[in-house]
């Protein structure tokens, strides 16, 4: 695009969007896996009228605005105690990604005030790849442990991997790859035990498993309530149904959300301070989160939640039924399925024919779902064309063209580095003309 000399209209502008959109991912009907949290059209309009009615505001200057000042406490406040931290005080970020790249900055700054100078952050493999990014971005060293059988951290690797440079142990509530909670108790032990902070990464859970819990289902312990905890990141904009680019990172106590923060004294533009990755920061995620949380209750997330599992356990009922296997035992929403006798890639591809999109994954490969409310009423025509499709496979029909191959390729390739230059000239390739 060159710009026009003189613009075009708005209804040309929005008639050119809604044609570009034309190819977006389904996500209304249900047909989309991931990335986005559907709760339903009204959560939806609370949350748009908010976020349209804070669209200019700033919270850079919490003294300007100081009704995003409230919104953001309050916000937290109810994180908080969802996440029973009596003290437990936090920021509001952009995303689990900024708020894990917080929770690292913090540990670092935090063991350099101990006088760890090479410091280290003992990952169990199927964290977030933010963990990665944040190690990298920040200097620390990410060191990686297996998963056991279960899929869940082997808490025996991490107590080998912990050295005087340790500044942070991390689990998940639950993991992105098969929605299994790590043992978080013993996690957090670990930590303590070598004088070393531990962060629960529930991005995912946090604002899903309280109000599980609430219904009455079982959820391992996980979240502030375990000693040794001391850092929980948890995403507004995946189960808080709130709008994207909203998400909570929250510390045991003040003192250590301290070495979260950022000041600049000696600026000729004013004295300033920052809490997190941004400096300007959008009002609208904030003042989205507020409405939705306001609107919903404890009672509007029970009955989203209890919806979402009931859709859950009515799709894992029908993936086994149809012959194939959930991974580990996933404790929320969120899991993943694959086979034993045939080739999972292909059947995605299959699916993708009629529409469906599901994630793929690797070591081992599978196809993962994170369920959402709005799934509720496309269970069954997901199961319909999930048996015609993995029948018409097994009767020995080909696979659809798709990118089974390259999955497969890619999955099993022993020269990560390889991979690694292909993901790199994918993303180059985006806007080539
Ligand atoms: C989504 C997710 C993240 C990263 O969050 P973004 O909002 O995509 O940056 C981190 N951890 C887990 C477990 C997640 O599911």
């Amino acid at each position: 695009m060159t710009l026009s000399t003189d613009g075009i209209s708005r209804d040309d502008v929005l008639a050119e969007m809604a044609a570009a959109a034309t190819g977006d991912a389904d996500w209304r009907s249900g047909k989309t896996w991931s990335l986005v949290y559907n709760a339903g059209p009204e959560v939806e309009a609370v949350s748009k009228a908010a976020y349209q009615a804070f669209f200019s505001s700033n919270a850079l200057n919490p003294m300007a605005f100081p009704s995003l000042r409230r919104f953001e406490t309050e916000v937290l406040e109810n994180a908080a105690q969802l996440l029973h931290g009596t003290e437990a005080v936090g920021s509001m970020t952009t995303g689990g990604t900024e708020s894990i790249l917080m929770a690292l900055k913090t540990a670092r700054d935090w063991g350099r005030a101990r006088g760890i100078t090479a410091p280290e952050v003992v990952l169990p493999l199927s964290v977030h790849p933010a963990f990665d990014k944040a190690a990298h971005y920040l200097g620390l060293r990410a060191i990686y442990t297996p998963v056991g059988d279960d899929f869940r951290a082997d808490v025996a690797a991490m107590r080998a991997a912990v050295s005087p440079n340790t500044v942070l142990l991390v689990g998940s509530a639950p993991s992105f790859p098969q929605g299994v909670i790590d043992d978080i108790p013993a996690i957090a032990a670990l930590a303590e035990e070598h004088g070393a902070l531990c962060h629960v990464d529930a991005c995912v859970g946090g604002f899903f498993l309280p109000f599980l819990e609430r219904i009455g289902e079982p959820v391992p312990a996980w979240d502030f309530r375990v000693p040794g905890v001391t850092s929980i990141s948890a995403d507004l904009h995946k189960y808080g149904y709130t709008a994207r680019g909203a998400s909570t990172i929250l510390y045991r106590t003040r003192a250590l959300r301290r070495h979260q923060f950022h000041v600049q004294t000696q600026w000729p533009g004013g004295l300033y301070g920052s809490p997190s990755m941004t400096g300007s920061r959008a009002g609208g995620p904030i003042a989205a989160a507020w409405a939705v949380q306001r609107f919903l209750g404890s009672a509007g997330y029970e009955r989203l939640t209890r919806a979402a599992m009931d859709a859950t356990r009515r799709l894992q009922e029908g993936i086994r039924a149809a012959g194939f296997r959930i991974l580990g035992a996933p404790t929320m929403s969120v899991f993943s399925f694959t086979s034993d006798d045939m080739d999972i890639y292909a059947l995605c591809d299959a699916l993708e024919v009629v529409g469906w999109k599901l994630d793929r994954q690797q070591l081992p490969p599978a196809a993962h779902l994170m369920v959402s409310p709005g799934h509720v009423p496309y269970v069954e025509p997901f199961l319909a064309d999930l048996n015609r499709a993995a029948n018409q496979l097994r009767g020995g029909a080909p696979a659809p063209a798709g990118s089974a191959a390259m999955y497969a390729a890619m999955a099993m390739a022993p020269d990560r580095s390889m991979v690694s230059e292909m993901i790199l000239g994918f993303m180059d390739s985006l806007d080539q003309r």
